[in-house]
């Protein structure tokens, strides 16, 4: 699967605000954002475009970097969530947070959710005992999503444990650190996803088209 590969914090600065796309970079003072929070580029510092269109697109290059996703398999997560039954908006994000490697991420086994997708590749996760190696593998209620013995020991996925601040494990995971093994216990619900967003401007923007 193809993946951006240019500056990441070239993204950051492009939506204005931290994505966290570094690991613990992003929680030093050499963040790019702290340092040079305008956006890149010779007209980073003009006056910005504030359209509708333009604050709509914005929005949703933001949860795309944020997640790493490229267009074509956003753009299918979104109408995969516009087929589901509830808001759109609701689901898209619930979607986008049971992909495994976020959930990894977000277990604390990786320090960004481009080093958990590449975790995932390189089969260091276990799903309810059984390798997993697609990213976009969604997660149910009641899995367990552990670190396969033999990975326990790879110093990546111990930093991360390591660092891990438990009190910001969402709601809907539950974590037995000294296991490496996660379980869903329920389905992520907004409240869960505490990056600022405005997902109806997302809806928005794809019913254009
Ligand atoms: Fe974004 Fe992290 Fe780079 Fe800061 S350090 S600009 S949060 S990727």
């Amino acid at each position: 699967m193809a993946r951006y590969l240019g500056p990441a914090c070239r993204l950051c600065r492009r939506e204005g605000q931290k994505l966290f796309l570094k690991g613990d970079r992003c929680n030093s003072e050499k963040c790019a954002v702290d340092r040079r929070g305008y956006p890149p580029g010779q007209h980073g510092q003009g006056r910005p475009n504030s359209s509708d269109y333009s604050v709509q697109l914005r929005e949703k290059q933001k949860v795309k970097r944020m997640y790493g996703l490229l267009e074509r398999q956003f753009s299918a997560t979104v109408h995969k969530a516009g087929r589901m039954r509830g808001r759109a908006g609701e689901n898209l994000l619930a979607l986008l947070e049971r992909r495994l490697d976020n959930v990894a991420y977000r277990l604390g086994f990786a320090t960004s959710r481009s080093e958990a997708r590449q975790l995932v590749k390189h089969g260091h996760f276990l799903v309810n005992g059984r390798k997993a190696t697609i990213p976009s593998f969604l997660v149910k209620p009641g899995m367990k999503i552990s670190v396969r013995p033999k990975s326990q020991e790879v110093a990546r996925i111990m930093g991360a444990v390591e660092t891990l601040d438990e009190g910001s494990l969402p709601s809907w995971l539950e974590l037995s650190k000294e296991d490496f093994e996660g379980t869903v216990k329920a389905l992520p619900s907004r409240e869960d996803i505490g990056m600022p967003i405005d997902e109806q401007l997302i809806v928005e923007l794809y019913s254009r088209y």
